[in-house]
């Protein structure tokens, strides 16, 4: 699994100096712009479309990952979420599913999909704020891996 700080190419206690430098040089590297603009340098006849999807995700989790760690209030959560899916390091992926398969509790802010178990899954709305793409069992060692796309935004850098 790749963290945010995985994204960013630094340390899980990297600066906010040293996470910025970090973020904008990786935006240099995988701005879709740029990306296109290096695709149009390759000969005719290649063709590219997998390698298009890839960059545009990566930069995708590159944004997101600087819009989680550059707040001191999402980082801390962030890390608290890692250190959770590290307590559980025995923990296998169980299925993988879309966000729009879960059920979504208004209430509770929270999406709930059933485990075979008995227990539930949960992935609330403050999760994917800090982009946590993991839901826990309540009750057993599953995990669930929950796909969604998030603001692709362009930040300025
Ligand atoms: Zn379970």
């Amino acid at each position: 699994m790749y963290t945010h700080y995985d994204y960013l190419q630094v340390a899980p206690d990297a600066s906010l100096a040293e996470l910025k430098r970090a973020y904008q040089q990786r935006v240099l590297r995988t701005h879709p712009d740029k990306v296109q603009q290096r695709g149009q340098a390759i000969p005719l006849g290649t063709t590219e479309t997998k390698q298009d999807t890839g960059e545009a995700e990566l930069f995708q989790r590159i944004h997101l990952a600087w819009q989680v760690l550059r707040v001191p209030e999402k980082r801390r959560d962030y890390d608290i979420y890692l250190q959770e899916l590290e307590a559980q390091s025995h923990g296998v992926i169980h299925d993988e599913v879309h966000l729009d398969e879960l059920t979504y509790d208004a209430e509770e802010h929270i999406y709930i999909q059933p485990c075979r178990c008995g227990g539930e899954y949960a992935l609330a709305d403050q999760d994917i704020s800090i982009g946590a793409d993991i839901a826990l069992c309540s009750n057993c060692s599953l995990r669930l891996k929950v796909n969604y796309t998030w603001d692709s935004e362009l930040p300025t850098p």
